[in-house]
């Protein structure tokens, strides 16, 4: 396996357009060399690393997108204050193996006259989708947008944002768009809590509490895997939430794990998906049932 070994720190190219990002691909498709995109909005951490060492498994070239996507923040959403330090970001991903940076910025990706837009329906009609007006049709532009700009065999993309990967796979799939979606599982710290780019933003005692979120997750999980109803185990497990000091609480619910449809019973591949504020930060997660 030589040749998927980790590159060079100076190897990782910089790429800020479209069409150099497009002759790097062809370059190394004239090589014989296939490409996986992992893309992100920076703010680098163990789990967006381990999407770029997933994809050098499969893929002999790896690119990461860093892009904070203005289109799919809400007009009081953390935009601005998202973090952001790509210098930072382009060290790690050397680390990580990945081949190239792709840093696009706004008038690259949203030219004066966009005038498109990628929206799915059904899926994201429940969950984070009423919550957050637009996000998602945001999101499937951009990822519509990154996957045609850089025509990769394969794109990685966390079960973290479990609604969002399965948004993906739908459009990828009615747009006939030539890559392979998959999806990895979610990296935790070790108290459970999943890594996120917005979990700098909680205070000690906010951190404190955040594991919270997990344990009820894995707890509803337990409760309904035999085919018990949900509606209790749901109770139970936002007022456990509440207590831990969450809140608002904007969904606990289980939901098939392909439609996203609400369950009352388990009988197939579900999933347990939970969105809640800790103070002024807004956390999500899911697990398996
Ligand atoms: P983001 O930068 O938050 O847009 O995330 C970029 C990609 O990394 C998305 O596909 C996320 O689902 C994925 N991701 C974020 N956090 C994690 C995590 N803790 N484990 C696995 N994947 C993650």
């Amino acid at each position: 396996m030589s040749a998927l070994s980790p590159s060079p720190a100076a190897s990782v190219a910089r790429l800020g357009d479209v069409p150099s990002l497009r002759a790097q691909v062809r370059a190394w498709r004239t090589a014989g060399e296939d490409v996986a995109l992992v893309p992100t909005m920076g703010a680098l951490h163990e789990g967006h690393l381990t999407l770029v060492r997933q994809a050098r498994e499969t893929c002999r070239r790896v690119i990461v997108s860093i892009f904070v996507n203005p289109t799919q923040f809400g007009p009081s959403e953390d935009f601005s204050r998202y973090p952001r330090d790509p210098e930072r970001d382009v060290a790690l991903l050397a680390t990580a193996g990945a081949d190239a940076a792709y840093l696009p910025d706004v008038a690259t990706m949203y030219p004066p006259g966009f005038s498109t837009t990628v929206s799915v329906a059904g899926l994201t009609e429940q969950l984070c989708g009423p919550l957050r007006p637009g996000h998602f049709a945001g999101v499937a532009t951009v990822v519509t947008k990154l996957l045609l700009q850089a025509l990769p065999d394969r794109a990685l993309f966390g079960e973290k944002d479990y609604q969002q990967l399965q948004v993906i796979r739908r459009f990828v799939r009615d747009l006939d768009i030539p890559v392979t979606i998959e999806g990895v599982p979610t990296v935790r710290e070790t108290d459970g809590l999943a890594l996120s780019s917005r979990n700098q933003y909680l205070s000690a005692e906010e951190r404190a509490a955040a594991p919270h979120l997990a344990a009820v997750l894995r707890r509803v999980a337990d409760a309904v895997r035999a085919g018990a109803e949900t509606a209790p185990a749901l109770a139970e497990g936002r007022a456990a939430l509440e207590a831990a000091g969450f809140g608002p609480v904007q969904y606990l619910s289980v939901n098939d794990a392909d439609s996203l449809a609400p369950l009352d019973r388990v009988a197939g591949p579900a999933r347990v998906l939970a969105a809640a504020y800790l103070g002024r930060t807004r956390l999500i997660d899911n697990v398996a049932v």
